[in-house]
């Protein structure tokens, strides 16, 4: 288990000064927040800090104003939906370090909270500039870093307090990397992992990083066709990376020597069109697509085999769905692999992971979402984490021992 310090290494902290990294990017319309579900992820531990006495300012970023003061991306244009989730006031400063959060700190009482304005304002924060950090600590006593959505990042407020303050792990943070833990650090086998989502380009080190570390790799959506014409089927007017044949050749060279499973659909779902429920739409064998078909999901089949699969294993990870599951019916093997994923961990069979955009949106449209054992809403961070890549917002937790 990777070694870092929680709030339970924490006790009285009436009147010390907090900074706690929070992950605030939230989606807007506009003027309003769309969805608040990152505030509430960091919700329990700003209020934990608050009610142990501290004097808690959060720091956070919001959108890419690459260090000029951008009005339309000050972090208060989410003040309100902070202030709805927490249920309680907020103060927000418009500076992240020097004297205006001295005088706004001299105004907080134990137990009050204050939102600094957007980290990235300041060109340091990208540079992980050492006297940015250095202003920025200056104000505080102790740094939380509770956005291991940003842990990818080494950046101030991700990585560079850390090494100024005595640094603890927030509570959503404790909660991520003890699943992630749980998932590929020591997990229980044997493990599985199903690996989608349109191209193989864009997780080419997770395929590698993968097949070093699971018993079973799935492998469905787009990629799956890259990986099948690879092996010689003819994908029709799939989508594709044909030039990538020879890294699919590779990986799975390296899978075999590795004892680790690969699996790819034999039966699967096309059509002539992409649209939802068109009139071309059949179920075939991976050999029988014609030239002006396109793959758009995997087969019932190969669906029923991957479940059968799953009923061996102990623990799943998963990211990318396994076909274009945004339009009818190519959304049926993501919701019934899903579902089957859902009730074995539900079952207390199975431990299931599940990371990334699409991925997040496809479980929760299956209605599976709330059944696996952990959901990671971080894309980037979880993804580099599924490579094997060290979080440098993470190492400096733990270096910070
Ligand atoms: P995530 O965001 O979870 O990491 P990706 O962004 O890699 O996932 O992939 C999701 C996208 O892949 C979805 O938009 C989905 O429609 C697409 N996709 C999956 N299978 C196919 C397919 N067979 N053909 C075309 N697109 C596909
Ligand atoms: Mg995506």
């Amino acid at each position: 288990m990777t070694k870092f310090k929680t709030l339970d290494d924490l006790g009285d902290l009436t009147g010390k000064v907090v900074l706690v990294r929070v992950d605030l990017n939230l989606p807007m319309d506009g003027v309003r927040v769309t969805d608040d579900t990152r505030v509430r992820a960091s919700a329990p531990t700003i209020l934990e800090l608050a009610d142990k006495g501290a004097k808690v300012l959060l720091l956070a970023h919001f959108g890419r104003p690459k260090g000029e003061k951008v009005s339309t991306m000050s972090v208060s244009m989410t003040l309100d939906a902070v202030q709805a989730v927490l249920g309680r006031e907020v103060m927000f400063v418009p500076e992240i370090a020097g004297p205006v959060v001295a005088q706004s700190i001299g105004i907080l009482q134990p137990g009050d909270i204050a939102l600094l304005e957007n980290t990235r304002f300041w060109k340091g924060e990208e540079a992980n500039d050492p006297e940015l950090a250095k202003a920025i600590a200056a104000n505080a006593d102790l740094y939380v870093n509770d956005a291991f959505s940003a842990a990818h990042r080494a950046h101030v407020s991700t990585e560079g307090l850390a090494h100024l303050l005595p640094s603890y792990a927030g509570r959503s943070m404790e909660a991520e990397l003890k699943a992630l833990e749980a998932a590929l650090g020591q997990p229980e086998r044997p493990v599985a992992a199903v690996v989608g989502g349109a191209k193989v380009s864009s997780k080419l080190d997770v395929l590698t990083h993968l097949v070093t570390k699971v018993d079973h790799l799935i492998i469905g959506g787009g990629m799956a066709n890259t990986f099948l014409a690879a092996r010689g089927v003819n994908v029709g007017k799939s989508l594709c990376e044909h030039e990538l044949a020879p890294t699919c050749e590779a990986i799975l060279a390296s899978a075999d020597k590795a004892g680790c499973t690969v699996h790819l659909p034999y039966d699967v779902v096309v059509a002539k069109e992409f649209a939802a429920n068109p009139p071309s739409l059949r179920t075939c064998n991976v050999h029988e697509v014609a030239a002006d078909e396109m793959i758009l999901d995997i087969g019932p089949q190969a669906t029923e085999a991957l479940a059968d699969v799953l009923k061996t294993c102990k623990t799943l990870v998963w990211n990318g769905p396994l076909g274009a599951f945004e339009t009818p019916p190519f959304d049926a093997a993501t919701v019934a692999l899903a579902k089957s994923a859902a009730a074995l961990t539900k079952e207390g069979a199975l431990v299931s992971v599940a990371g990334g955009g699409d991925t997040v949106a496809a479980l929760a449209h299956a209605g599976a979402a709330q059944d696996f054992t952990y959901i990671s809403t971080a894309g980037g961070a979880f993804l580099e984490w599924m490579e094997g890549k060290a979080l440098p917002g993470v190492t400096a937790l733990e270096q910070a021992q």
